[in-house]
């Protein structure tokens, strides 16, 4: 068996909320396995053209010819025009889209007693309904291509980021909990759906990542100690642990794996506090 190092050659990936953190990290790992990278963002523009500079200047796979090895869009994945523009925009450049990594998420923490109906609503606008409207997007744009052999054994391959808070109840954070809970649902049914259209729809569920929606909890060392007492591995994740991930979940690697949720946590989901016996 011999793996390429450029196992997304030739395959055009689209990556919500790639302006920062996570989404940067898997941009940046999608385009090193050789794939085209489109880096959406929502508020800053100048990271995401940041990236797309970082990413044209280290050179890569080859390309075909007049394509850009990536570019940045603009769009509020919750926004039903903005995300047919964006696969509009995509679709013009690159003929087509075979990687989508379902990324952008948001925070808006409240007691439950005091949490807004527009903090509620914003979450799972974010969070969940944006996964529907960009998922949308691409299985129809996978299901007008079809299977191209030499490309990939899949029509196109779907990356919920989802969190460990899919199955870790969260007080104080109700909206985030129940819109990650809720992505688990759609995740399965999508790829139940989808599965016989060779299409697949996977999740990852980031543990603790170093990134700026919870720069709170690691940023002091007293915060990151306390942090630590619920990470097994003993450190906590950086943005390209889940991009090597999202690369396996968008190769043909992962090819019989479908519906699943790929836990990248360094154990947060093991019951830490039962490490020392409970
Ligand atoms: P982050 O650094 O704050 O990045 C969030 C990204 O989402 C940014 O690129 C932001 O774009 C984009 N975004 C926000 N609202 C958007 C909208 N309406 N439309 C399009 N893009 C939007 O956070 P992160 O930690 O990388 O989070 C990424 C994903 O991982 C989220 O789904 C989050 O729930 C999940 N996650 C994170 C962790 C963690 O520990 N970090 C753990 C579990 C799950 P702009 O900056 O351009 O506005």
């Amino acid at each position: 068996m011999s793996y390429s190092p450029y196992v997304l050659k030739g395959q055009v990936a689209l990556v919500t909320g790639g302006s920062s953190g996570i989404g940067e990290g898997a941009a940046r790992c999608l385009a090193q396995a050789g794939a085209a990278v489109v880096i959406n963002y929502h508020s800053d523009r100048a990271a995401a053209e940041q990236i797309v500079r970082d990413i044209i200047s280290e050179g890569g796979a080859e390309l075909a010819e007049g394509m850009p090895r990536a570019i940045a869009i603009g769009a509020n994945v919750a926004k039903e025009e903005e995300v047919k523009a964006m696969f509009a925009q995509t679709i013009a450049t690159f003929g087509t889209i075979d990687i989508l990594v379902n990324n952008a998420g948001i925070q808006q923490d409240a007691a439950f007693v005091d949490m807004t109906l527009a903090q509620w609503n914003l979450v799972m606008n974010v969070n969940l309904t944006g996964q529907f409207l960009c998922a949308r997007e691409a299985v129809k744009e996978f299901l007008r291509r079809g299977v191209k052999p030499d490309i990939s054994c899949a029509a196109g391959k779907i990356i919920c980021m989802s969190s460990v808070h899919q199955v870790i109840p969260w007080a104080g954070h109700v909206n985030y909990a129940t819109s990650k809970g809720g992505l688990e649902m759609l995740m399965k049914s999508m790829a139940q759906e989808l599965a016989p259209q060779k299409i697949r729809i996977n999740s990852i569920a980031p543990g603790a990542i170093e990134t700026q929606i919870n720069t709170a909890a690691w940023s002091t060392p007293e915060m990151k100690a306390k942090l630590l007492q619920l990470i097994p591995a003993g450190r906590v994740g950086m943005p390209e642990d889940i991009g090597k991930a999202v690369v396996w979940l968008a190769s043909d690697d992962s090819d019989y794996v479908n519906g699943t949720t790929l836990f990248v946590d360094g154990g947060m989901t093991l019951y830490p506090g039962f490490t020392k016996g409970g």
